[in-house]
């Protein structure tokens, strides 16, 4: 059997590597005789597989000392309500910037627990760039600053961190995670579901500043207040072991390709080969400002809709798949994380010239 070019936006590939790896640990990680999926959280074995998974990401991301590291469950979208749950911390309202899908449904869930100050927003322009931070709307007495460093579904990318003064910085990673450098300081939380840049889906990785912790809303459950994990090292109840692990194998695997550093310029030279085939053609469109364009995630229309089913059936004939629009969108989207090689790139633009020429 071989394995496709998976372009899908979530759960999405996996690198190779680490799906070997896990393979050959399956039935027994490294002679204890079980597989991971077996193990106590509490024993010794566990313990080492949370705290190098752990260790790396801190390497990786160079995470201050002063942040918790967390592994928590229940995706990104459990996230949407804990940060309000406890980053409030008594204030009445918080600044949220709409650039998408995804920061709409942050915004929504932020508004059950607060005032909902909408800092910026690119709806009138169909979300096809990130409004520049000069004109945002910020209140200084708001709690935090929430926006969505990549929209999945439109296809935008913040290319720096926003300056936003005095204001604890909040983002929603999930989708550009690892994948460029970033500097964790300038944040009070960020937050990624693991099935975009980190393998399985259900577990978010969540990092906080230590002083945001431990001033949940009164009355919250016991599961959404970040103190509770981050004085359990994540095991305030049985974390998502398996998913921990695998995610600590994709880990590994970043630093094998020179980190951080060394995915990065990798996915510059994928986005890049992609964006210009798609821009050196009047058959294919890409609707987001070019300074806004996502290195993860290339939606692009055909000149005519009625080639899409065509198009979806030669790609898949060509070990391309999952390359449908999100619906809210149509057209088609490349999802290209960093477990796309360049390989899949490559074959992708070579199946779409080749589509073009038999179509126009
Ligand atoms: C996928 C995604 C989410 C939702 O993740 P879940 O794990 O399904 O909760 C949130 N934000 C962004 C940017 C995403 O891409």
């Amino acid at each position: 059997m071989s394995r496709v070019y998976n372009f899908s936006a979530g759960p999405a590939a996996v690198p190779l590597e680490v799906l070997q790896k896990a393979q050959s640990e399956m039935l027994n990680w490294n002679d204890s005789g079980m597989s991971v999926m077996e193990m106590s959280h509490r024993g010794k074995d566990f313990i080492s597989i949370a705290e190098k998974a752990e260790a790396d990401v801190r390497e990786l991301m160079a995470i201050p000392d002063n942040y918790k590291v967390m592994f928590l469950q229940g995706g990104a979208t459990t996230q949407f309500s804990m940060v309000p749950m406890n980053l409030l911390q008594g204030k009445s309202k918080a600044c949220y910037v709409n650039t998408g899908a995804w920061s709409k449904k942050a915004i929504k869930e932020a508004k059950i627990h607060c005032d909902v100050q909408l800092s910026a927003s690119s709806e009138d322009d169909n979300f096809t760039s990130i409004p520049a931070v000069e004109s945002w709307d910020i209140d200084s007495d708001a709690a935090y600053l929430h926006y969505t460093s990549n929209e999945t579904i439109g296809g935008v990318e913040f290319q720096d961190v926003p300056d936003v003064g005095g204001l604890d910085l909040v983002a929603d990673m999930s989708s550009n995670i690892l994948s460029r450098a970033v500097d964790v300081s300038k944040f009070g939380v960020i937050y990624a579901g693991g099935q975009k840049n980190m393998g399985p889906s259900g577990i978010a990785l969540t990092i906080v500043r230590d002083d945001l912790i431990g001033n949940v809303k009164a009355g919250s459950p016991t599961m959404m207040d970040y103190k509770n994990h981050a004085d359990t090292g994540s095991m305030f109840n049985t974390p998502a072991t398996y998913s921990w692990y695998l995610m600590g194998l994709v880990y590994e695997w970043i630093k094998s390709k020179g980190g951080v550093a060394g995915i990065e310029a990798r996915n510059v030279r994928k986005a890049e080969k992609l964006y210009a085939a798609i821009d050196a053609s009047d058959f294919y469109a890409n609707p987001v400002q070019i300074s806004s364009r996502s290195r993860m995630n290339i939606p692009f229309t055909l000149a005519n809709s009625d080639l899409e089913g065509g198009f979806l059936a030669d790609a898949k004939a060509a070990g391309l798949v999952t390359l449908k629009g999100h619906r809210s969108v149509g057209g088609m989207r490349a999802s290209v994380y960093n477990a796309m090689p360049e390989e899949g790139v490559d074959a992708l633009i070579s199946m779409m010239a080749e589509f073009e020429r038999t179509k126009t």
